[in-house]
């Protein structure tokens, strides 16, 4: 009786299985749209074998919220820091609640942090002095950085460049940007994460001929949900909320274009997930 609402909520279309634990890097958990049946949520990543979740910290309530949700759930780590859309809040306060929660065992990432010059929501100047700020976080704690880029690909390169030998890792999250973007991050020895971005059809359609492009041991899997609900799923799905059980869907659609099997793909961006982030590599 207690696995029904679990098994309900998913059409049998949707019910994937994933031939290899997947790690999915960057789950919105603390969304308000998963408040009300996260344990479900949760319970269905575990059946679909999605077993580990990073979940974003993209300010500090989100962030303390995440660090909240790793310490009660095995298997689930968090994030810490400003989202560019948030850049123009950036003061010397926010900086040491970010710091402190650096220091928590639950973090295993700076971020989301970054530039968006799509939105502007925050000035560019603002958002590059919150993320350079982010930057000497970073190279504090000596954590891995989880990076955002939306239309400003260029100067994100720039500001990369100068820091690149100082800081330790980082992966550009939800890469969706040109081929020539994408060297320039694998050539400053980045890592790329990809996003349901590749089942869409249209805006996703430059993806598919690149992904090959990027080593497969530089490529870690995302759903970035609630957002970003892949648009060619066999089935419709209540709400259109995505999720981290249907990160397998997503999977298997970057290893038909990198021309690998997806439990192959699965297995070696759970690998890269688990150096990266530093995870016990229990899963
Ligand atoms: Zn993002």
């Amino acid at each position: 009786m207690t696995t029904s609402a679990v098994d309900s909520f998913l059409p049998e279309a949707l019910q994937f299985r994933s031939g290899a634990p997947l790690v999915d890097i960057g789950a919105n958990l603390t969304h308000e749209s998963f408040q009300r049946d996260l344990v479900d949520v949760i319970a269905r990543a575990k059946a679909a074998n999605v077993t580990t979740l990073i979940v974003t910290g993209t300010d500090i309530e989100h962030a303390e919220l995440a660090v909240k949700m790793a310490q009660q759930v095995p298997g689930i780590y968090a994030t810490a820091g400003v989202h560019p859309h948030d850049a123009s809040g950036w003061n010397s306060d926010v900086a040491n609640q970010l710091k402190a929660l650096h220091q928590q065992p639950e973090v295993v990432a700076v971020g989301e942090c970054g530039l968006d010059f799509n939105r502007n929501f925050s000035t560019p100047a603002e958002q590059e002095r919150a993320f350079e700020a982010q930057l000497a976080l970073a190279i504090e704690s000596g954590l891995p950085l989880f990076l955002h880029e939306r239309d400003a690909g260029q100067r994100m390169r720039e500001i990369l460049h100068s820091w690149r030998d100082d800081i330790s890792e980082a992966v550009i999250h939800c890469f969706t940007a040109d081929r020539e973007t994408l060297h320039g991050y694998l050539d400053l020895d980045l890592h790329i994460g990809l996003t349901g971005w590749i089942c869409d059809e249209r805006r996703g359609h430059h993806l598919r001929s690149i992904v090959k492009d990027i080593p497969l041991e530089r490529l870690m899997v995302e759903t970035d949900c609630p957002y970003l609900l892949p648009r060619n799923l066999p089935a419709k799905l209540k709400g259109r909320r995505h999720e981290p059980a249907l990160l397998p869907w997503i999977v298997r659609e970057i290893a038909q274009w990198h021309n690998v099997t997806e439990t192959e793909l699965g297995a070696v961006t759970t690998r890269t997930a688990q150096r990266f982030f530093r995870l016990d590599a229990e899963t």
